[in-house]
């Protein structure tokens, strides 16, 4: 290798310079302003900062043509306008203690200052409080490039700042070429606004993407309905209300999707922190502990979630882009949302249609899903759907459940009080009733499950290195109401199942039961538990009488998570009284 190849080497020794205002200028832009999305999310963090209450986003040429900010928030009055786009200039904090109070999205007061050293920058804005006094034209104008005032002029608006941003990037060749096409970046927008969308329902958003409406919500101040609006589903009977706090660190609202609404990316689990959306490597894995099992793999719900914690307790200055936040009290607030996900998918029955979801090419405007009919039954079910008008939970409407039939002599037929019709899968349902009596009785520890002593003892052979293994399980499988012996050399003999509904099933299934107990892995139990219940549950092709069909009803309302069976497939397909209506066109 040459020598001159050894860069690094040889600029630990260049001497120490202060460096040129306008390469410093560039340096903090890339870092926050990366792509035309991070302009739009500082142009409308500063919006929200100011109250507005009405926020719309116009975008041309994927936004590297022009990205403008319309808002009605409290505007910037004239003698302050010069000195917005100044770096480390910012009306939100005074001292370095303000950031332990902080209520803004902003505080760094280098956003303008970014965005304007990469592009033409057009500022219009007038103050809340200034008077007309005549005036025609009150609002100032400033036209701003490569960070420099260029023009200035007066403009007639109402209170509130618009931002034009065009030719972004035009100084900076080399960010210029890491842009993708116009589409990706409109994808990066209308994804960053639907985050906004649902992080404050109350603001009415507006997209317009090359003069195509891209979103648009009403500001109703309902999630629910801004979900509703942003997808375009009559999302209120797939969403699962959640409101947990523990009164002192944290408070967790907003709404888990449905199984049904679960999802093959990320994207679609929203978190904010006091306002703040929020990627946090511990807050997610906490959901994805909690959904794991829940759902397929590889599958994420769709939920939004608002953490509110005391300003004090939570650090957002520790990434430039402010996405990253450090919680004082991380730990109460990871169990909680554990906690939240798994008790709402537990219960979450599935839906009998696959729920077609607008992917992040929604901002390709010509595939908008539009039609009339569609955005009419949105807005119906949305205007059904109220706070407080809380549904009941899935164990209640399960309790409630009157069996009409059976079909194909393994699905019972059942109607819900609100008239809805909902399949229950037999077998599953009686599984996951079996699982949850044998994990409680065994993991409880107090008690061991009751044996139910076969007539005639089995045998089983197992491989060498099983056999070890199992013997040394013996007293576990006691426990379990497996009572089972060594019988020299690699044979076993069962003399009891665990009693119950179903276990004189289990004695055609010992050695693959055996060969579980036997597995070289941390879960065995719980596998063993599974494999249990799976072998001693009702099959399919059982006839099952109005007696039989109501008793398992009733037993399945009493489990904690009536919604799956152990290996995480659905137990519960729900026909929705709206779907009939929708469907049937009544
Ligand atoms: P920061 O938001 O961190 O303070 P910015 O560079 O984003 O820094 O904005 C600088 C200042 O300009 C803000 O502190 C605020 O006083 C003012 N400002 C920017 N955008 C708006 C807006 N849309 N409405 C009202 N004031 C604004
Ligand atoms: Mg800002």
């Amino acid at each position: 290798m040459s020598s001159s190849m050894l860069s690094g080497t040889e600029l630990q020794r260049t001497p120490l310079l202060a460096l040129p205002q306008e390469v410093a200028e560039r340096i903090a832009a890339g870092e926050v302003i990366e792509r035309p999305a991070s302009v739009v999310k500082e142009l409308v963090e500063n919006a929200l900062d100011a109250g507005a209450r009405d926020i719309r986003v116009e975008l041309r040429g994927g936004g590297l043509h022009l990205v403008r900010v319309t808002d009605d928030g409290y505007g910037i009055p004239e003698d302050e306008l010069e000195r917005v786009s100044q770096r480390h200039t910012t009306s939100k904090i005074r001292a370095v203690e303000d950031l332990g109070r902080l209520h803004t999205l902003g505080f760094r007061g280098e956003a303008l200052a970014s965005i304007a050293a990469v592009s033409e920058v057009v500022l219009v804005s007038r103050a809340i409080e200034t008077e007309t006094d005549g005036q025609e034209h009150p609002a100032l104008q400033l036209t701003l490039r490569g960070g420099e005032i260029i023009q200035r002029g007066r403009r007639a608006r109402l209170h509130g700042t618009t931002v034009t941003v065009r030719d972004l990037f035009y100084n900076v060749p080399a960010r210029l070429k890491f842009m993708r096409g116009a589409r990706t970046e409109n994808g990066h927008v209308v994804q960053l606004l639907r985050r906004y969308a649902v992080g404050y329902p109350s603001v009415r958003f507006n997209l317009t993407i090359d003069e195509h409406t891209a979103l648009q919500t009403g500001g109703s101040g309902d999630l629910a309905v801004a979900l509703a609006e942003l997808y375009h589903l009559p999302l209120h009977e797939m969403l699962h209300p959640v409101d947990v706090s523990d009164g002192a660190h944290y408070a967790i609202r907003g709404y888990i999707g449905n199984r049904v609404l679960a999802q093959g990316t990320r994207q679609y689990v929203t978190l904010f922190v006091n306002g703040r959306w929020v990627q946090s490597k511990p807050l997610q894995e906490a959901l994805e502990q909690g959904y794991r099992g829940l759902l397929p793999k590889g599958k994420h719900p769709l939920l939004v979630l608002y953490i509110d914690l005391p300003p004090g307790e939570l650090d957002a200055n520790v990434h430039p882009t402010k996405t990253e936040v450090q919680l004082e009290h991380e730990e109460l607030v990871v169990a909680a949302l554990t906690q939240t996900v798994r008790a709402v998918l537990e219960r979450s029955p599935a839906l009998p249609e696959a729920v077609d979801f607008p992917g992040p090419m929604l901002a390709n405007q010509r595939r908008l899903p539009g039609p009339r009919r569609r955005g009419l039954h949105i807005a119906e079910s949305a205007e059904g759907y109220r706070a407080g008008q809380a549904s009941p939970g899935t164990a209640e409407i399960i309790a409630h459940l009157r069996p009409l039939a059976q079909l194909q002599q393994a699905v019972i037929l059942a109607e819900a009080p609100d008239g809805g019709l909902y399949l229950v899968d037999q077998h599953r349902a009686h599984e996951r009733v079996i699982y949850e009596h044998l994990r409680r009785t065994y993991a409880g520890g107090a008690e061991a499950v009751d044996a139910h002593l076969l007539l005639e003892p089995v045998i089983v052979e197992m491989k060498r290195y099983q056999a070890d293994l199992l013997e040394q399980r013996l007293p576990m499988l006691r426990g379990l109401g497996l009572e089972c012996e060594r019988f020299g050399g690699r044979s076993f003999l069962i003399r009891s199942v665990p009693a119950g509904e179903g276990n004189e099933q289990l004695a055609a299934h010992l050695h693959e039961l055996a060969g579980i107990a036997a597995e070289d892995s941390p879960d065995w139990e719980d596998h063993l538990l599974i494999g249990l219940a799976c072998r001693s549950a009702l099959r399919r092709g059982r006839e099952l009488s109005a007696g039989e069909q109501t008793t398992l009803l009733k037993a399945l309302a009493s489990v904690s998570a009536p919604a799956v069976c152990p290996h995480g497939s659905p137990v519960l397909l729900h026909y929705s009284r709206t779907f009939l209506i929708d469907k049937f066109d009544w």
